[in-house]
């Protein structure tokens, strides 16, 4: 029975998470869940909270901000409640993020191969070279060529495009069950972003993860998320599948930052 309850139930449980930096109420009240595999949106304006969401889904909020309330369960456990050693257990291993800027994830003096393959080591305990053939599985799972060859290349000898692949192959180093994308698209153009996109659809498939993608792009949730979960000012204003909240949307703010798309999609 109980084992039944488990496989059914969410891999992500938030509930009531509550966030403050000095001065600041960025995080207010926020609940939301995330079956296995599923695609969540966070949607909202620049400011609204979306970063601080998933800074806390990794403990990653940095000091004097802190997390006031709440509960983050993931794959049964409050994350909350772990160590700082059993955290970064989690982090890279189980629950993988990626941002805007790959330099925030990619360290400018390895090489990429050699980054991959240290994650490898480090969480999965492989030798060097069994680590080594790892980390250029990975880069060939994002479709860089001669992934072997560019392994021994270093991070700013790949193009921008490039780049956020070779930071997706080092989110997945470790097969992560989830991965976090935070705006990774939002600073390329937008032939590079769609391919991005498509990217990510791709080894979501491949990994079995389930992604929260953050964007104040609500053409990136449609052509990605199945729900969506919409920010404003640090709280929830409206959650739901994308296509219901798409042609339905309830809340004012809602309305507009989909008028804001419908704007720039006539230009
Ligand atoms: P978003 O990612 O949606 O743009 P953020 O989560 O980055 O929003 O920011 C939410 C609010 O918290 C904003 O008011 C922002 O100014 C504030 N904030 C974010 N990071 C910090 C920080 N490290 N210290 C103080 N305030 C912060
Ligand atoms: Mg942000």
């Amino acid at each position: 029975m109980l084992d039944n309850n488990l496989k059914n139930s969410p891999q992500l449980i938030v509930g009531n998470l509550s966030v403050v930096y000095p001065g600041v109420k960025a995080v207010a009240n926020v609940s939301f869940s995330l079956a296995k595999g599923a695609t969540l949106g966070i949607a909202g304006e620049s400011g609204s909270g979306k970063s601080t969401i998933a800074l806390a889904l990794m403990k990653l909020i940095a000091p004097p901000g802190r997390i006031t309330s709440g509960e983050i369960i993931f794959d049964g456990k409050n994350l909350l409640k772990l160590s700082d050693a059993e955290m970064v257990r989690v982090r890279g291993a189980k629950i993988s993020m990626i941002f805007q800027d790959p330099f925030t994830s990619l360290n400018p003096v390895f090489t990429v191969g050699e980054q991959i393959a240290e994650a490898v080591r480090l969480h999965q305990g492989l030798g060097r070279a069994a680590a080594w053939a790892a980390a250029v599985k990975r880069l060939e799972a994002v479709h860089i060529k001669e992934a072997e060859r560019r392994a021994h290349d270093y991070p700013h000898q790949f193009s921008g495009g490039m780049r956020q692949r070779v930071m997706i192959a080092m989110a997945l180093a470790c097969r992560p069950q989830l991965l976090i994308a935070d705006e990774p698209t939002t600073a390329l153009d937008t032939t590079i972003q769609l391919e991005i996109i498509q990217l990510l659809k791709e080894v979501q498939a491949e990994f079995n993860l389930s992604v929260i993608f953050i964007t104040h792009n609500f053409g990136i949730v449609k052509a990605f998320c199945r729900d969506v979960l919409v920010i404003n000012k640090g709280s929830v204003v409206e959650t739901g599948p994308v296509a219901a909240v798409l042609s339905r949307p309830q809340s004012s703010y809602t309305r507009k930052l989909l008028d804001a798309l419908r704007i720039i999609n006539r230009e």
